[in-house]
């Protein structure tokens, strides 16, 4: 007998098990709104022409090589990945009290400062929003991190429920980690106003809280890199500390180079220093040191003017079809007479619209429309096409009459 016969199958991941599920149906008309990543109007993925042409170019350069890269990744990566979140103006970069480390994109970056800071880090509790992307219970709990929640969607308005945020931040532990969606607040596409962000940020400086951004859409809820990035930018420009863990899975649609960042601001640059010779050595045993071609990408298209601008017109692009979906939905509900408010799907902001449909309606719209989504009722728009949406339509109609 195996000496793992006792090994019990353990369940699908609850957000890619969709798109399991949905390999499996023969339905010629099936659609896949599970799936976090960005779709054609012909529902094809995408691969940017700049990146296309950032690779052209690493593979015409004999002189590159596959050695090693240090453990902390591609120094040119780091620094402008740096810019491109905290704003290259900004006194922390200014300042040289940022370190970054090269890491397995938005996942990756999530888990070594979660490794840092159970290691490093008097207050061992991270509060995450209540909901937020599954994942992160489990990368902070592994981690060593003890998880409690603060309340920050309302079902009753589908929008934020400030009051409760700022409720439950005020009430948390002095020094107690909080996990901040930097924009595109996944999966409910809700995100603070920047009047809200400047009062979290008053609270949680006045009660020595210490924010951990995940940045895993900046440029994708706007369009515009420099407006999703406003949020940690005024925390990163008052003087006080916090991580960002950055991916450009979304943003640059590297999903499978696993390319991403994680940024400590410090207070001061000696500090800094220390903070990234103690992060060596959460990723020494972790996986050595970082793969080098998609990071070789990201500092190719950050480093030229060109390509930069051109990665900001396709960037907007992948946003604006995403928006007009949004559009295309609510007016096909609209027309369709269907019953109940669906503004919100106009209002929220990013891949994800955060239906409202309950796991009822959601595996009767599965199982009758062949339509595949998370069962907390999240759909990607980014999935959606101008085809397509009346097909969900009909389903939504159906779900819900
Ligand atoms: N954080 C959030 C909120 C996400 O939605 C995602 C991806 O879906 C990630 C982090 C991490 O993605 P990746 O590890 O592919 O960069």
């Amino acid at each position: 007998d195996s000496v793992f016969a006792h090994v019990v199958q353990a369940p699908e991941d609850p957000i890619l098990g969709v798109t399991v599920a949905y390999n499996k149906d023969p339905s010629p008309i099936k659609l896949n709104l599970g799936v976090g990543a960005y779709r054609t109007e012909e529902g094809k993925p995408l691969v940017l022409n700049v990146v296309r042409q950032a690779e052209q170019q690493l593979v015409n350069d004999i002189s590159r090589v596959k050695e090693y890269l240090p453990i902390v990744g591609l120094a040119e990566f780091n620094k402008l990945s740096a810019k491109l979140i905290l704003g290259a103006d900004n006194p922390a970069v200014q300042e040289s009290r940022v370190t970054t480390v090269q890491c397995l994109s938005g996942t990756g970056s999530l888990r070594v400062g979660g490794e840092f800071l159970a290691r490093h880090y008097h207050e061992r509790t991270i509060y995450i929003p209540q909901p937020t992307w599954g994942n992160h219970i489990k990368v902070f709990t592994w981690s060593g991190l003890s998880v409690k929640t603060y309340r920050y969607y309302d079902p009753a308005t589908r929008g934020l429920n400030f009051q409760g945020l700022l409720e439950d931040l005020g009430s948390a532990p002095s020094g107690a980690i909080v996990l901040l969606h930097a924009c595109a607040h996944n999966p409910t596409g809700v995100d603070p106003t920047l009047e809200q962000w400047e009062q979290i940020r008053q609270l949680v400086r006045s009660r020595a809280l210490l924010p951990f951004f995940d940045s895993a859409y900046q440029g994708f809820a706007s369009g515009s890199l420099d407006s999703d990035a406003q949020p940690v930018r005024i925390f990163a420009a008052d003087g006080g500390e916090c991580l960002v863990a950055q991916s450009y899975a979304k943003n640059m649609g590297l999903y499978g180079e696993r390319v991403g960042a994680l940024s400590i601001v410090c207070k001061s640059a000696d500090v800094a220093r220390r903070v990234e010779s103690q992060l060596k050595l959460v990723i020494r045993p972790m996986y050595s040191n970082p793969p080098i071609h998609g990071a070789s990408i990201v500092a190719t298209i950050l480093r030229d003017r060109d390509l930069f601008n051109e990665w900001t017109i396709e960037l907007k692009a992948m946003a604006d079809r995403i928006i007009s979906m949004r559009k295309q939905l609510f007016d096909a509900l609209k027309t369709r007479g269907t019953p109940g408010d669906w503004s919100h799907i106009i209002k929220q902001i990013g891949m994800f619209t955060f239906t409202g449909l309950n796991a009822e309606q959601v595996a009767f719209m599965t199982k009758e429309y062949h339509i595949y989504m998370t069962s907390d009722g999240r759909i990607s728009m980014a999935g959606l096409s101008s085809k397509t949406v009346p097909h969900l339509t009909d389903a939504i109609h159906a779900a819900v009459t």
